[in-house]
């Protein structure tokens, strides 16, 4: 099949922004993790990959020092937040400081998981806020050193309604129980998003980068009016693509379009010791050959212009896509561009 706008003897640069190097924990095996990234990337012409499990501290230090010993110049390290140590005496100060040493130990991004929200709990079993002013630190501290957040907010409205044989991601629930928000335990996911909404807003000195689609791919008018009104509001694509190519093709590649300095191509791709995970976590582990049909539909939904076609995370949904035909120069900022800049530390 022919991928038409990067033909014509172009080669695609492409930066992962959105992947995990092992998870956060130190459970996994960083040189056998990353040796896996590596054969992935090196596979589907991937240059660099921003790694957002760089945990903290020393394991985060140890990464990045491994990285730049085997790999220097593929990985960017995000560090994360221990937010379940938000009732420490001073938890602002310390988040701070941990921001501060990873920034000089090498990170350059700080990783912001759905756990902040919808999993950490304070002392007293209270879920914390996104917008919980105890971390007002790390976002100031964050724009300071100009390293961007990259946050998970919520999660699929799917899992925020009933996990019933209707729901039309019933069959990922079935494998993954845990995933399902739903029940008045929970935060409805409006209210989640006008959390994040609110540090958005209260910290226009720093970059947020809005994971999956903007952490809301199921309402491509919202994303609009939110990337309008707040420029420090990144958007990447993380296995989103099934969900946002259900859009009509023109109104998505409108979007893509007007805010094509802005969004960033990301996979969600985990590298656990070598279990290999595309966009959704599932008990086996993909091969090699299944991450090349894997990058091989980002590319045809990107850059062609077919109909009906499948999408990457097929037990997303059971539904077909419809590819957006984006111009090479705007391809290149997907891929790449908006990266760097994002991150000087990729260039
Ligand atoms: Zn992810």
């Amino acid at each position: 099949m022919m991928l038409a706008a990067m033909a014509a003897g172009q080669t695609r640069q492409v930066i992962d922004a959105h992947a995990h190097v092992g998870m956060p924990g130190g459970k996994h095996d960083v040189a056998k993790s990353a040796a896996l990234a590596i054969r992935v990337m090196d596979a589907n012409g991937v240059s660099k990959t921003v790694d957002y499990s760089g945990s903290y501290g020393e394991a985060l230090r140890d990464k990045i020092a491994y990285y730049n010993r085997q790999y220097s110049g593929r990985f960017v390290t995000c560090v994360n937040i221990p937010w379940e140590r938000i009732d420490e005496p001073e938890f602002p100060k310390k988040a701070m400081a941990i921001v501060e040493q990873a920034y000089k130990d090498g990170a350059r991004c700080v990783k912001v998981f759905k756990s902040l929200g919808l999993g950490a709990r304070d002392s007293s079993g209270k879920l914390v806020r996104v917008d919980d002013h105890r971390a007002d630190a790390v976002w100031s501290k964050a724009g300071e050193l100009r390293m961007p957040v990259m946050i998970h907010t919520g999660d699929p409205a799917a899992f925020f309604r009933p996990p019933t044989p209707d729901n039309e991601r019933y069959g990922e629930l079935g494998v993954h129980p845990e995933w399902s928000f739903y029940g008045p335990q929970w935060p409805s996911r409006e209210e989640l998003l006008a959390q994040l909404l609110r540090v958005v807003a209260n910290h226009p000195e720093t970059d947020f980068l809005g994971l999956h689609f903007g952490n809301n791919p199921e309402d491509i008018r919202w994303v609009t009016r939110v990337m309008e009104r707040f420029p420090n509001f990144w958007l990447d694509t993380g296995a989103r693509v099934g969900e946002i190519g259900r859009y009509n093709p023109a109104e998505l590649r409108a979007v893509f379009l007007r805010f094509q300095d802005r969004v960033l191509f990301g996979t969600d791709a985990a590298y656990e010791d070598d279990h290999l995970t595309l966009g959704v976590p599932e008990p086996r582990s993909k091969t090699i050959e299944e991450s090349r049909e894997f990058f091989r539909r980002h590319w045809e939904f990107f850059e062609t212009d077919h109909r009906n076609i499948e999408h990457p995370s097929p037990i997303q949904g059971n539904w077909k896509v419809n590819a957006i035909n984006l111009p090479p120069e705007v391809l290149r900022k997907l891929y790449a561009e908006n990266a760097r800049r994002l991150i000087p530390a990729l260039r």
